[in-house]
């Protein structure tokens, strides 16, 4: 175990043993987190890294976590990303109680600090070109030069500023800037913008508003006057801490929090960028922000993965501060603990190929007892429907097997889960030479699928009554990209995973889940983990693949 995966199981990181550090010597008195996100698309699971960590400290450490939208962009924020947030933030286990904040909220005393500012000479109205701001800003390695309007005296700023709230000036026109050190080897504190021109309309403040405050201007005022103790983002805030600082201290705040940044959660073969998720719906990629292959909150909720799999996926990678990428297979494994104890298991053809039993007496059925959870004797038992003619999976048939397979081809005696031993006698081909149906007998002695003798089989396959089982239409997803560090080499687009979805139209499931319309995870046997989707109609279920039965990186080729 790498040392923050020693402490993650431990329930310990550094922002922890800050914040238990805090409270001992009563540097703080409680501790109040946030998450704040900005509504400008649904949360992925880098978000519930966040989520987990805001909101998990401060129930551990009995203090309270606001949730803040830091809507202050309103030409990309929207009404149906703000519900979004909300109910995934619930649905992920966390509850802000009365605590729901809005950075909009402050626009007012936002205002006023800047003109605070402004008449104590610490920020002035620049009417330089955008491009001209940007060249005057220098680089990394060359310091920044002052615009022509930074010695601009108060009465002209505090003039202007009111201006620009009025409404006097088109987009662009003029911005707000903190007078700080062009000269400063950290580019953020080179007169950062404050406040902009942006005649738009917001989703919470309408009209009233054509100006608006920079991220920077609003997040660590926000965080001051809901007096929030521990302000943690990640890494990339790390630049701009000591904006964060000069900010609260040149302004009336009434209280003095402190940012912390962490790593943000990469996974391998996973994009978790608003912008290219955006782009990924928006070009039509994929059918939604919930499509199942995304790694938004709503797409997870929606391929069937519980919320307890992705806080305990969190809690097992940790917080660091060092920049690392968790294997996909970690978090499908994690997935797999979960559903492997709730979900009851059935039976399900994906494939179909008929299998008919010559020596099974025509029109007559049987119920045979299935067992419902191999682990938990008290799920009991269903019943399943047999007859003589049965549908099985295409690839549990090979004509001309390998040595390693031990399922049905000519010849071969196999157990059908939960009923009988069948042979396998003769392989039906159609004109073009493809198997369309197996002609098996079977032992009448083996009901329950154990011989009399003891004579043993090989390969148990499952199977489904053709009288009884009922059409679904079965959705298998495969990683969205086909590369673990998707975008490394340039457009991200290009490593694209062709395969992400493969639709099984005419697969066969047992009526027991056609019957079952709840939400639960459910095993098919020998398949993988499966949920209902929300696209089922009444005799045609539509089930989703949450996760394989096994690491698919380890799938080899042998049968049995
Ligand atoms: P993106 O970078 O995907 O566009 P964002 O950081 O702009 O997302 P915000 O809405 O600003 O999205 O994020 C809200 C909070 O979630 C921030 O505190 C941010 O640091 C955190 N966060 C975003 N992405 C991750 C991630 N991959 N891992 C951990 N935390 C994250
Ligand atoms: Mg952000």
């Amino acid at each position: 175990m790498t040392a923050t995966e020693t402490e993650a199981a431990a329930g310990r990181d550094f922002i922890r043993d800050i914040v238990a550090a805090d409270l001992d010597a009563k540097r703080v008195a409680g501790v109040v987190t946030r998450f704040p996100p900005e509504p400008n698309g649904y949360l992925h699971i880098g978000h519930a890294k966040s989520i987990c960590l805001n909101f998990g400290i401060a129930q551990e450490f009995g203090g309270r976590c606001h949730l803040r939208f830091d809507d202050t962009n309103p030409t990309k924020e929207e009404q149906e990303y703000i519900d979004a947030i909300e109910n995934d933030v619930r649905w992920l286990g966390f509850d802000w109680g009365e605590h729901l904040y809005h950075a909009s909220d402050y626009f007012e005393r936002l205002y006023e600090w800047a003109e605070h500012l402004i008449r104590a000479g610490k920020a002035y109205v620049d009417d330089s070109s955008p491009e001209e701001m940007r060249r005057l800003r220098g680089t990394l390695t060359e310091p920044g030069q002052e615009s022509p309007f930074r010695s601009r005296g108060v009465a002209e700023n505090l003039d202007l500023f009111r201006r620009m709230r009025a409404g006097e000036f088109p987009n662009g026109a003029r911005v707000l800037r903190a007078k700080i050190d062009m000269a400063a080897g950290n580019i953020n504190l080179r007169d950062p913008a404050l406040y902009r021109i942006l005649h738009a309309e917001h989703p919470r403040t309408g009209t009233k508003w054509c100006i608006y405050p920079t991220y920077d201007f609003a997040h660590g005022q926000s965080d001051a006057i809901e007096g929030i103790t521990h302000s943690i983002c990640t890494l990339e805030f790390e630049d701009h801490r000591p904006l964060y600082d000069w900010l609260l201290e040149n302004l009336p705040v009434p209280s003095r929090p402190r940012q912390y940044e962490f790593a943000r959660l990469n996974i391998t073969y996973t994009v978790l960028s608003k912008r290219v998720l955006t782009q990924l719906v928006q070009q039509g990629h994929v059918s939604g922000w919930d499509d199942p292959r995304m790694p938004t909150l709503a797409g997870l909720r929606r391929r069937g993965v519980p919320a307890a799999a992705l806080r305990e996926f969190v809690r097992r990678v940790g917080v660091a501060r060092a920049n690392s990428v968790v294997d996909l297979a970690l978090f499908e494994s994690t997935i797999r603990e979960h559903l492997n104890k709730a979900a009851p298991r059935r039976l399900a053809v994906l494939r179909p190929l008929k299998l008919v039993i010559e020596n099974y007496p025509e029109g007559a059925t049987e119920e045979l007892a299935a067992i419902n959870h191999p682990e938990d004797p008290a799920a009991g038992t269903r019943k399943l429907p047999f007859g003589r003619e049965l549908y099985v999976e295409r690839d549990d048939f090979m004509e001309n097997p390998p040595k390693k397979f031990f399922r049905l081809s000519p010849g071969r005696e196999v157990r059908l889960r939960f009923a009988y031993f069948v042979t396998c006698r003769e392989a039906v081909k159609n004109a073009a030479g493809e198997v369309v149906e197996l002609r098996c007998t079977y032992d009448p002695a083996t009901r329950g699928g154990n011989a009399p003798d003891g004579r043993k089989v090989q390969g148990t396959i499952h199977w489904v009554a053709a009288a009884h089982a009922v059409p679904a239409e079965v959705r298998l997803y495969n990683t969205l990209f086909a590369r673990p560090d998707p975008g490394a080499r340039g457009d991200i687009m290009a490593d694209l995973n062709p395969n992400s979805l493969e639709v099984l139209k005419d697969a066969l499931v047992e009526p027991a889940l056609a019957a079952d319309t709840t939400d639960g995870p459910v095993q098919f046997e020998r398949q993988g983990y499966f949920c209902r989707d929300r696209d089922s109609r009444p005799g045609r279920p539509v089930f989703n693949r949450t996760v394989g039965l096994r690491d698919s990186w380890a799938k080899t080729q042998a049968g049995g």
